[in-house]
């Protein structure tokens, strides 16, 4: 079936523009590896121009631009956005299962959460209104002071691939929810549902200039971008040599940044658990989005006591879904890339009264299911298949996938893979695979369990699953992390803060932190 990509430019100050240039970046269905359409691939022509118009937006009609404006007016837009976004699900679902080789139906639940993340930030930006000047109280009676909260200014959120438009909603609603003016630089992997975000501005009539959508490579588009003097502040998610990078580059001109970065998540499997529920959080943790998610569980520390016990699950689960790794037509219409199996689950969140309507996380109530083993391109792909080889070569056991599956020839198909046999030292243990790779450890001590944990540069997510709540408690305290889940792992809410330590990042998304991100705090002290 022939797959039709809109055919999209950029969009600069509530229009579609032409890049200066006139280059384009082609688009590769990664299940097929063809060329399906293009983007356009911006440059430093391009930013100069969405920089001027975001600039003018911020403060182009005093006391009525988007920054001085209300949060509730504000937060009609960001409503309809969201409306929107939901009127469009079925067809921003496919674009973003094509373009990025995600199952359809995770694709499908993103744009719920896109659509919620919107509604919940609409919420905030109404919030900020009866939080202005709130007092500060003062040693003496001849001052009075007081504190006011302002968006930031021209903001650049430079976003990656793996859930392309619900990380860029990440940033843009709370962003704009706040009255900064943006310019969204998505990853060039995976742009095609963050430039339809632009068309469903365009066709809520989001004024001129507020968010700007600039597609196009990191090097090209990205690094003028953050360095930008008229960018205020530099939002951005991505791998840690980048990030690192771009705070290089801000640190010549004082600029703020957030960084959320990558990880190698540990969870802890104590010898007191269900094993098939610890099997199951395990599986989900590291297979769900092919095992790229930032926070993915990359490293599994089980007591030694359960181990045959917990692969034996795991291998077992795995190798029944391995024969139906491949691609699918799923509902009569398109193809999408999934590995399936007849598991059940269900949807057990439902929703919050203040927040998305259908915020939803799968969970497992048989094995695992929806496991997806694509990467979204033929480097990313190359690199897994390179971190396994390197494993192998160190002496580690793959206990079971480590290959491309054998009965499909094109694709950047990879199998689910478990490896064994890993010491603190290799390759595997410490570096971020971003891939469906887990390495096992056992553990007899609680302490061993949590140096083992704790012994990496990163500090996103961790996990522990025992049925001792005290346990679970010390633990919990105990990780190094931004991110702990007891007795699960990769639930995530907008309402709750996201953000990692270490080399995982600093500042923190979602929630009210992540509308903090872009304000700043303006003190006002007046003599009596
Ligand atoms: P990446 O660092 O290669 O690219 C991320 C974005 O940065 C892209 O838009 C890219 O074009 C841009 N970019 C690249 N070079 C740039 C430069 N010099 N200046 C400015 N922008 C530049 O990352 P990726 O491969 O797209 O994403 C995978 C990484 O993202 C993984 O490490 C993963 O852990 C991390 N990630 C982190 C989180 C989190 O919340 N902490 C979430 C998702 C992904």
């Amino acid at each position: 079936m022939a797959i039709h990509l809109p055919n999209r430019k950029l969009f600069i100050d509530g229009e579609w523009r032409e890049t200066v240039l006139k280059k384009r970046i082609p688009v590769i269905n990664p299940a097929t590896e063809q060329i399906i359409g293009d983007i356009p691939a911006a440059t430093a022509e391009d930013v100069e121009i969405a920089v001027e118009a975001a600039k003018k937006a911020f403060s182009r009609n005093k006391g009525k631009d988007w920054s001085s404006a209300s949060g509730a007016y504000r937060a009609k837009y960001l409503r309809a956005i969201a409306a929107k976004i939901t009127e469009r699900k079925s067809e921003l679902g496919r674009l973003e299962a094509i373009d990025s080789g995600k199952p359809l139906e995770e694709a499908l639940w993103d744009m719920d959460d896109v659509a919620g993340c919107f509604e919940y930030y609409a919420d905030l930006a109404e919030g900020l209104d009866t939080k202005q000047k709130a007092p500060v109280s003062l040693p003496m009676e001849t001052f009075k002071s007081f504190v006011l909260k302002e968006p930031l200014g021209v903001v650049a959120l430079i976003t990656p691939w793996n859930y392309p438009l619900l990380l860029a909603t990440w940033k843009v609603a709370p962003a704009l929810a706040a009255g900064c003016t943006a310019i969204l630089k998505p990853s060039e992997l995976a742009s095609v549902t963050c430039l339809e975000l632009g068309e469903v501005c365009r066709e809520v009539g989001l004024p001129p200039g507020v968010l700007n959508i600039l597609t196009g490579l990191g090097t090209e588009a990205g690094a003028p971008l953050a360095s930008h003097p008229h960018v205020d502040k530099v939002a951005f998610t991505g791998s840690t040599a980048t990030g690192s990078r771009i705070m290089a580059s801000a640190a010549q001109m004082v600029k703020p940044v957030s960084m959320e970065l990558g990880g190698k998540s540990p969870i802890i499997v104590f010898e007191d658990v269900d094993l098939d529920k610890a099997a199951e959080w395990t599986l989900f943790g590291c297979f769900w989005t092919n095992g790229q998610i930032c926070s993915a569980t990359s490293r599994l520390l089980v007591h030694v006591s359960v181990m045959p016990f917990v692969l034996n699950m795991h291998v077992k689960s795995l190798s029944s879904c391995e024969a139906k790794v491949g691609i699918l037509y799923v509902s009569n219409t398109f193809t999408t890339f999934i590995l399936y199996t007849k598991a059940l689950h269900q949807n057990f969140w439902t929703g919050l009264s203040n927040g998305p309507k259908k915020l939803k996380f799968l969970i497992l109530s048989k094995r695992v299911v929806g496991l997806a083993h694509l990467s979204v391109e033929s480097r990313q792909y190359d690199k897994i298949l390179k971190f396994i080889a390197t494993a192998k070569s160190e002496g580690a056991t793959i206990l079971s996938g480590g290959d491309r599956p054998k009965h499909l020839n094109k694709g950047f198909f990879v199998e689910p893979t478990i490896i064994i046999d890993v010491t603190t030292s290799m390759q595997i243990w410490r570096e971020e695979v971003f891939g469906p790779v887990l390495c096992v450890k056992t553990f007899s001590t609680e302490d061993e369990a949590i140096d083992l944990a704790n012994d990496t540069h990163y500090g996103l997510g961790a996990a522990v699953i025992s049925n001792d709540p005290e346990r679970c408690d010390r633990v919990a305290k105990a990780f190094r992390s931004g991110i702990v889940w007891i007795n699960c792992s990769q639930p995530c809410f907008c309402q709750a803060p996201w953000g990692g330590i270490k080399r995982s990042g600093f500042g923190r998304e979602l929630g009210e932190w992540g509308l903090e991100n872009y304000l700043s705090v303006k003190q006002v002290t007046q003599y009596i």
